[in-house]
């Protein structure tokens, strides 16, 4: 007779040993264990206990290898059919584990909160319980630990309490005679709005790698750093309060460089009451053409997919909205996602007007509990439209009939971290399992959609006006290089300095964006030109002026400014312009004038984001000085002029993708000029004035950028015409991880030949950052097309490599598709 089993993906597993394995169902729990409910089972040598998801459920025959499933961990499904349809495509998708991926869709709290505390009911007294479990040792053993804990016990301290044997059935056996409860923590809510923030500063499998060895020595390290691989960033409170562990434990982890901490803003949800409804939504004829194409394309009830290319200022989100509504209308729900510096109060507020509380909010800075608390208002059908960033693509949604992506060539939409998905792609996945709509809207779009949608495989709409009619702003090319020939070595050329002493005059506003961070200069020595490098990692020092220290931006790593230089004593030079140079420069050419700056330094809990652009708004600050946060979104009335001061640096790195993000980013940062009635002009600084990227985005025209970057992609058989998969290994001994690619790097070419496929195999070489945090790096890289063929046998020699006895210590990953080339 065939026995019932659990299909299940367990926790625990790694990704070299990770695929669905069987458990018996017990008789008592058949029907009570269904698909997408979380089980508690014993896993691997020792059969310590594991969390699981159930995939499915099926009749096998006997065996007498099959263990049981200790209990189950949820009343209900947390994933429904769709979900786990998505959890295995991830997998094969992005080379992670099951669990990985249901981690990734499922919100922290959920996760976290149900394992964590055992907690004796109220009323029942030490002797009672103890009379309860009779006989039983390890019940009994437990009931007194919880007592003298003050009747609640995390599992960290159970398990150090219980040494090698498994406190899951003594668990398992109070709960079931009402001894003591589960509880869900996160509910609770902790903390304050405005905390330090702990962000992982390395990939997910160096952290791991970093901490698994001393597991057993210092087991409250490993589980802040897998509660953060988790979650990727998480307030200090939040991740003490999760795993037991005390500030002490973070900064130590943060010395170790497995995390930064931050100071950190949280975004507020919008009160509803302080919120008017918005009156009817009237569009201008291109909106409502565009509108009337994708209404169609939506009630189709067909997957398909779709591009809005809208200059800056079209109003691209009056045609979301409306497509909102007329999907709501139908029964349907809907899905807007935008990239972290997008996500405003003013945009939270716009769209709470329209849609009031069917809204449910996502994004990174929202506390544990509270994500928890969106999700299941989305889970019940109480929310129909969800807004945020990356990971709220995964919310649990049903019957969406649409799926935004604003800007959807922002790289924020793809993650770093394990699992290394990109939000564009899920959502065409899921937009696929419903029968929705995919809609990417774009000023920029990448290269890629735009080509698909040129190519018929996704429909294209445009709007090609500005909603209030104005031209876009003229844009003057200031040529640096001529600037220092007349001997101006400041960062403002004198057209810029011409065109803001106009505005001045006129109390108008100027906007002036520097891509480069703070204050943050290097500095080098002017007798033996050294720069002083971080220790652990192959990058040179910052200098901050806030703390007065070079820091490392890998591993986190200070030092005090020495006062001369360490190898030759020769006094150290400052070189590069940081924003903070650029206001003291200002300083001197414009004195009197009050000038607002924006970056990481100067933003801090009492001294917001929204508070600086407010001030700037009411006070009409003559000039703002800032990084990427000045460059998006921005929509002030009295911004006339807009400069952006060194064009060239994200142009000159190695890297087919340089061109579109320059121009993307110069189109971002102009367009933030002349959003009233009064004409916007902008300056472009750079030393190559006749670089055609920069030519054709001082003309902000998108479609000759296009024409020309196309047959070089083409050519350099880059994305879209081949796909990218990148294998990168890190170690703490460079010859081991050279060896251990090199062994891939065979594997995988002779099975390709083989195979008879055409691609290109690029490496072993070294990462563009050789070393962090002692641990060298090395990626190589495949080219050509991708299909599910190529990507099981990347796996299959991944998963050998990472079994491999020699290689121990060495954490090798996959990214598909990467966008950053550190
Ligand atoms: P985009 O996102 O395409 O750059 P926005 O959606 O920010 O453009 O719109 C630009 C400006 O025009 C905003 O101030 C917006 O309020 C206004 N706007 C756009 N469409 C409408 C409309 N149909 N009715 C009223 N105002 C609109
Ligand atoms: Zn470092």
């Amino acid at each position: 007779m065939d026995v019932l089993v659990a299909r299940v993906a367990v926790s625990k597993a790694v990704y070299a040993i990770d695929k669905p394995y069987d458990y018996l169902i017990p008789p008592a729990l058949e029907g009570v264990i269904v698909a997408g409910m979380r089980v508690l089972v014993s896993f691997g040598a020792g059969n310590r206990g594991s969390d699981a998801i159930v995939l499915s459920v099926a009749k096998v025959p006997p065996s007498p290898k099959l263990k049981s499933i200790i209990a189950p961990l949820d009343d209900a499904p947390v994933l429904d059919a769709d979900g786990i349809q998505l959890a295995l495509w991830m997998r094969e998708r992005y080379f992670c584990t099951l669990c990985d991926a249901v981690k990734a869709m499922l919100p922290t709290g959920l996760y976290f909160a149900l394992r964590d505390n055992v907690v004796v009911v109220e009323g029942l007294d030490r002797e009672d319980a103890l009379s309860l479990v009779q006989g039983d040792t390890g019940a009994t053993q437990l009931v007194e630990m919880l007592f003298n804990w003050d009747r609640r016990g995390d599992m960290e301290q159970i398990r150090a309490g219980f040494g090698v044997k498994d406190p899951n059935p003594a668990i398992k056996t109070l709960i079931e005679k009402n001894i003591a409860l589960l509880e869900t923590t996160s509910q609770r809510s902790i903390g304050d709005k405005s905390e330090k923030q702990a962000v992982l500063a390395i990939p997910t499998e160096e952290a791991m790698a970093k901490v698994t060895p001393k597991r057993k020595s210092a087991p409250l390290r490993y589980a802040v750093t897998e509660l953060l691989c988790a979650i990727g960033a998480g307030s200090t409170k939040e991740l003490c309060y999760f795993t037991g562990a005390s500030t002490q434990t973070i900064k130590s982890l943060e010395k170790s460089g497995i995390l930064t901490l931050e100071k950190h803003e949280v975004l507020r949800s919008p009160h509803l009451d302080d919120i008017a409804p918005a009156p009817p939504l009237v569009l201008n004829p291109e909106q409502e053409k565009a509108f009337h194409g994708l209404d169609a394309l939506c009630s189709k009830g067909v997957a398909d997919a779709a591009l809005l290319y809208g200059i800056t200022g079209s109003g691209k989100t009056s045609v979301y909205i409306r497509l909102i509504q007329s999907v709501l209308e139908r029964g349907q729900t809907a899905m807007v996602l935008v990239p972290e510096i997008v996500l405003t109060p003013q945009l939270l507020r716009i769209f709470t007007s329209y849609f009031g509380s069917s809204i449910a909010i996502l994004h990174s800075s929202l506390r544990v509990g509270e994500r928890y608390d969106e999700w299941k208002r989305i889970k019940r059908g109480e929310a129909q439209v969800v807004i945020g960033t990356r990971s709220a693509v995964f919310a649990p949604l049903t019957n969406i009939g649409l799926i935004v992506l604003d800007e959807e060539q922002e790289y924020s939409y793809k993650s770093e971290n394990n699992p290394r998905y990109h939000a564009r792609e899920v959502a065409k996945y899921r937009c696929v399992q419903n029968k929705g709509v995919l809609l990417l809207g774009s000023a920029t779009p990448s290269v890629e959609t735009m080509h698909y949608a040129k190519s018929g495989r996704y429909q294209l709409f445009r709007l090609e006006n500005r909603f209030n009619l104005q031209a876009l702003p003229q844009v003057h090319i200031a040529d640096m290089k001529a600037e220092l020939r007349m001997g101006n070595g400041t960062s403002i050329s004198s057209p810029l300095r011409r065109e803001m002493e106009e505005n001045l005059k006129k109390g108008e506003q100027t906007i002036l964006f520097l891509n480069r961070r703070g204050a943050n200069r290097m500095v080098s020595c002017g007798e033996c030109g050294e720069v002083p490098e971080c220790d652990r990692c192959s990058v040179k020092l910052t200098y901050h002026s806030a703390n007065g220290r070079l820091m490392c931006h890998y591993c986190g790593h200070s030092q005090p400014l020495p006062r001369a230089c360490p190898s030759c004593g020769g006094g150290l030079n400052f070189i590069g312009v940081g924003t903070q140079r650029v206001q003291e420069e200002l300083e001197e050419i414009f004195p009197d004038v009050e000038i607002l700056r924006m970056d990481t330094d100067t933003i801090t809990a009492a001294n917001s984001h929204e508070k600086v652009l407010d001030k700037f708004r009411k006070n009409k600050v003559p000039i703002l000085i800032g990084t990427q946060m000045v460059a998006k979104g921005l929509d002030f009335e009295n911004v006339t002029l807009v400069g952006v001061l060194d064009a060239d640096l994200a142009l000159y790195i190695d890297d087919f993708r340089a061109g579109e993000r320059t121009f993307s980013l110069i189109t971002q940062v102009v367009g933030r000029a002349g959003r009233g009635d009064k004409l916007g002009r902008a300056v472009i600084q750079t030393y190559t004035p006749e670089n055609e990227v920069i030519q054709f985005a001082a003309r902000q025209d998108y479609d000759h950028f296009f024409e020309q970057e196309i047959p070089m992609r083409s050519l350099r058989k880059c994305p879209p015409f081949s796909d990218v998969l990148v294998i990168q290994a890190s170690g703490p001994n460079e010859n081991g991880v050279f060896q251990a690619m090199m062994m891939l790097q065979r594997a995988l070419d002779a099975q390709l030949k083989s195979a008879g496929r055409e691609y290109q195999l690029l490496g072993p070489a070294p990462c563009a950052v050789a070393k962090i945090n002692g641990r060298y790096r090395y990626r190589m890289t495949l080219t050509g097309k991708q299909g599910r063929a190529l990507r099981l046998l990347v796996s299959q020699l991944v998963q050998c490599a990472q079994q491999d006895k020699n290689n121990r210590g060495i954490s090798i990953f996959v990214d598909a598709d990467p966008l950053n080339g550190t």
